[in-house]
Parts: C-alpha cells; sequence; structure tokens
C-alpha cells in the first residue's frame, strides 16, 4: 500500500520536474507581429511598428491625398491653389531632380501645410536595384529636400510600388522613412480623362485611405476641382500622410480560435472584418 502511494507520487513529481524543465527549455513563443523590432517599446502603438502602409484604420472620415513625380513648374502651383482653396492638405512625393529644380514650390507647399515625401532621385525600380544604387537614390532626394525645406522627409513611396522586404527594412533603419504605398489608384498617368479620374477616386475611397495621383498631366490637375468638391460633400477630410498615420487605431483584433467548441460559453456575435492586405499595383 504505502509502496503504491509513494510510487504513484514520485511518477507525479517527475511529470510536474518534466513539465517545469520543458517549458523552461523551450525558447520563447515568437511574437505575433510581422513587422514589429525585437523589442518594441510597450508604448508604441501598431501604426509605429509597422514599415509600410497602404491605408490605415481610422476613427473618422481621413483620408491622405498623394501627388508623385512633381514638382511641375505650372501644375503644381495650380494644385496647391486648387488645394488651399478647399482646405485639403496633401503629401507630395516628390522626385529628387524635380526637387532640385524647383525648392521655391516645395517651400510653398510646406507653408501652406503640405508634406513632402522622397519619390528617388530618377524614378526607377527599387526593387531590382543594388542596395548601393538605391542609397544614392534616396540620399540625394533626401539632401535636395533638405536643402529646399530645411527638414528631412521620412517617407518613401518607391517608384511603381516596388520595392522587397530587405530593403525597406534596411531602408527604415538607415533613414528612418516609412514605406507608402496607396489603396485607391485612378491609374491617371494613363490620361483616362477628368470626369473618370474623379469617378475613380470618388468610388474607392473610403476611411483611412491614401490615394494615389500625379502633378505632371494636366488632366489630373483638371480632375481635381470636382473631386474635392465630391470628397468634401461626402465628409472626407484631407490630411498629410504623417497625419494619417499619426490617427490610425488598432484594426479589431480578429476573434481568436477555440480548440474545442466545447469550450465556446455562447456563440460569439459577428465576428469583425479584418481587410486582407492588398498588394500593390504598378504606378506611383
Ligand atoms: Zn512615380
Amino acid at each position: 500500500m504505502f509502496v503504491r502511494q509513494l510510487l504513484a507520487f514520485s511518477s507525479v513529481s517527475l511529470l510536474i520536474l518534466q513539465s517545469v524543465s520543458g517549458q523552461s527549455a523551450r525558447p520563447a513563443q515568437p511574437v505575433e507581429r510581422s513587422n514589429s523590432a525585437s523589442t518594441p517599446a510597450p508604448a508604441a502603438s501598431p501604426a509605429q511598428l509597422q514599415i509600410s502602409f497602404n491605408s490605415v484604420h481610422v476613427d473618422g472620415p481621413y483620408i491622405a491625398l498623394t501627388f508623385d513625380d512633381g514638382p511641375h513648374a505650372t501644375l503644381t502651383p495650380k494644385l496647391l491653389d486648387l488645394l488651399a482653396a478647399h482646405h485639403m492638405r496633401a503629401t507630395f512625393f516628390v522626385v529628387g531632380q524635380n526637387a532640385a529644380d524647383h525648392p521655391d514650390i516645395l517651400r510653398r507647399a510646406v507653408r501652406e501645410g503640405h508634406e513632402i515625401g522622397n519619390h528617388s532621385w530618377s524614378h526607377p525600380n527599387l526593387g531590382r536595384m543594388s542596395d548601393e544604387a538605391v542609397r544614392r537614390e534616396l540620399q540625394k532626394t533626401d539632401d535636395a529636400i533638405f536643402a529646399a525645406i530645411g527638414k528631412h522627409p521620412t517617407l518613401l513611396r518607391p517608384p511603381y510600388g516596388s520595392i522587397t522586404a530587405r530593403q525597406k527594412r534596411w531602408i527604415r533603419d538607415d533613414f528612418g522613412y516609412r514605406i507608402i504605398t496607396w489603396d485607391v489608384d485612378p491609374l491617371d498617368w494613363k490620361r483616362p480623362g477628368p470626369s473618370v479620374v474623379t469617378n475613380r477616386i470618388l468610388k474607392e475611397t473610403r476611411p483611412g485611405s491614401i490615394v494615389l495621383a500625379h502633378d505632371i498631366h494636366p488632366p489630373t490637375i483638371e480632375a481635381m476641382p470636382a473631386t474635392f468638391d465630391q470628397l468634401d460633400r461626402k465628409g472626407f477630410k484631407s490630411v498629410t500622410v504623417s497625419e494619417l498615420l499619426a490617427m490610425a487605431t488598432q484594426v479589431p483584433p480578429k476573434p481568436t480560435p477555440i480548440p474545442r467548441a466545447s469550450a465556446l460559453p455562447v456563440a460569439s456575435p459577428g465576428a469583425v472584418y479584418t481587410p486582407p492586405v492588398t498588394t500593390s499595383t504598378p504606378g506611383g
């Protein structure tokens, strides 16, 4: 009897020992976050940990209008007039060589509340280039923007949206940039006509959207008065990309799968829809 009890006791102890040592020997569970640094600061919001964005989750009617490839000598000032008249802010992803040619336009844009981002020096496909060549493209443009406005950009839009995951990481580490693509693309560079551009933007834009357009095509600028009017009528407010990122709120968490159906206390009320991450289409 006593022997049996002793045996039972020791086997339980052995089990406990095994489970304890098993736990301590197991490596820490990986953090379920794709873009996080190894030790995220506890107070960091989800948006601060993320490197790249095509849109954000916001609680409000906020969007970011972005214009690429300029500045253009006449079209960009015309666009700035329109933005001012409609009280809209925008982000200009400038090509470095254009920025170097028109620093006065960049200064005006910043004075009027807009943001300037890096769009490379000569608009190449960064995803197919060596790190050294990419670094030169970004640095020259960063320098030109700094020379014009006295501030370094904090955002990069890769031409055509082309960039590798590895490039994103070292560019974030070395330049401090966040990578900005888009979720609304009216394909205005194909010059489909101003009303088509307006309709495409109006159809696709939702709160948190990042809208892509180009301030080097006359029909795009022609499309903007009607676009701004209708966005305004729908209650949208355009802010800079950095402002939009700062507003980002946590996407409501997906319901965690529960292993046994019997463990479910009650049927969970409607699962929260999390939009799929879309990949960038050529453009930018
Ligand atoms: Zn571009």
